[in-house]
């Protein structure tokens, strides 16, 4: 059976040329870049090519970027190096209800270890509360970590004006925008961001491999110990193929970004206006200006997404309800909770997220697979003949 991925806020498929790139680092070319010979030199440089093409990209200094394993780890080091390394200036730290794990974990952990963290809450959109942000702000507010575009509602913050509110109040921004790398233009300068996370295997490039801007100027802690890679901010021997696939991927994601979102736009607004059409009782997530292109989260009243989820696999289609962090569990998404979803519809949402390789026929059988789907696992719930019989 053909495999329907529509899944690419929970990873995508490695473009093929970022593939081919990488090859050489995983064979011939294994020098580690610390060392004087040539084959370690070789590799030091191309490290550096791909902090180039990031800094480039993000309009930032190429040694204000430095390479980690992924998101999570730039979302750790960030929000945790800037808290530590500022701990005498205050101990004060806003973020949303709505961030990804990575940082949501993290400032809990802080808490525990005497910092005061404020979520500020987001209107039913999924979009920031500024009003509340502002309000938040203490004399002890060091640092304000919001998320550029959300990986379940596919939200985007308006992170010009939180930028511009972090600057007059001298406090420090960092932005997890590891849904936002690859889809949106993002200059780090303009909108005042003091710190971004970002994860190449969101945008076709590999797992294991992201970065953090931190621009010149701002303390922050190392998170890993031991040599002095990374400008002694990050130690490790470095992942020189992750590496280097993440600089071509992020090269390749802004080659084609105008072409790309808008065919991947066409195609989920394709797909939700047919749902709208075709299935009722449903109600659409987020905001729909606002909005990553790929991305669409729906929930179907009196189903379950669990069963909608391994249905869909029978068809072949990947897909997921809420983050694929949660989707593993039967929490309902604290995304959805904060948009002010009751717990019965945010259990039946799915989110389906679309990129650069899907196709509208792949579309299309998504939407008649839903149909039916839909169709028979109302027909198995009592809630729904309940439904049937009041509209009789
Ligand atoms: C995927 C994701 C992360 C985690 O990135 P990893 O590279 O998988 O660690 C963090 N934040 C957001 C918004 C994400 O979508």
């Amino acid at each position: 059976m053909n495999i329907i991925y529509l899944d690419n806020s929970a990873t995508t498929k490695m473009d093929e040329r970022v593939v081919e790139e990488m090859i050489p680092y995983l064979s011939e070319n294994y020098g580690n870049p610390s060392s004087i010979y040539s084959i370690g030199r070789e590799n030091k440089k191309v490290i550096e090519d791909a902090r180039e093409k990031v800094a480039k990209i993000l309009n930032c200094k190429a040694d204000e970027i430095y390479f980690t394993s992924g998101g999570s780890e730039s979302d750790n080091t960030a929000i945790r190096g800037i808290a530590y390394a500022n701990k005498k200036k205050g101990n004060h730290i806003i973020t949303s209800k709505i961030e990804h794990p990575a940082v949501l974990e993290t400032c809990k952990q802080l808490e525990k270890e005497g910092f005061e963290v404020s979520y500020i809450s987001i209107d039913e959109k999924g979009i920031i509360n500024l009003e509340e942000l502002k309000q938040s702000i203490k004399d002890t507010t060091i640092l304000i970590s919001i998320m550029f575009a959300n990986n379940e509602i596919g939200t985007i913050q308006p992170i010009e004006e939180i930028g511009k509110i972090a600057k007059n109040h001298n406090i420090y921004f960092h932005t997890d925008a590891v849904q936002a790398v690859g889809n949106i233009l993002i200059d780090v300068d303009k909108l005042n961001i003091d710190s971004l996370s970002l994860s190449a295997h969101k945008f076709y490039g590999p797992k294991g491999v992201g970065a953090l801007y931190v621009r010149k100027g701002v303390n922050f802690n190392k998170f890993i110990n031991g040599g002095h890679q990374e400008r002694n901010k990050r130690a490790g021997t470095e992942n020189v193929a992750g590496i280097v696939g993440l600089g071509k991927a992020i090269e390749l994601a802004y080659e084609d970004l105008e072409e790309h979102n808008k065919k991947i736009r066409e195609l989920r607004d394709y797909y939700v206006s047919n749902v709208v059409k075709r299935i009722p009782y449903i109600k659409i997530n987020g905001d729909m200006e606002n909005r990553l292109p790929g991305n669409s989260n729906i929930s179907f009243r009196y189903i379950e997404g669990e069963g909608l989820l391994l249905n869909l696999d029978l068809k072949g289609i990947c897909a997921s309800s809420g983050s694929a962090c949660t989707s593993g569990s039967l929490d309902p998404s604290h995304v959805l909770i904060a948009i002010g979803l009751p717990h019965e519809i945010a259990h039946g949402s799915l989110r389906i997220s679309i990129g650069k390789y899907n196709t509208k026929e792949e579309i299309d059988y998504l939407i008649e697979s839903l149909v039916e789907i839909v169709g028979r696992l109302r027909e198995m719930s009592p809630l729904w003949e309940k439904v049937i019989e009041e509209e009789k």
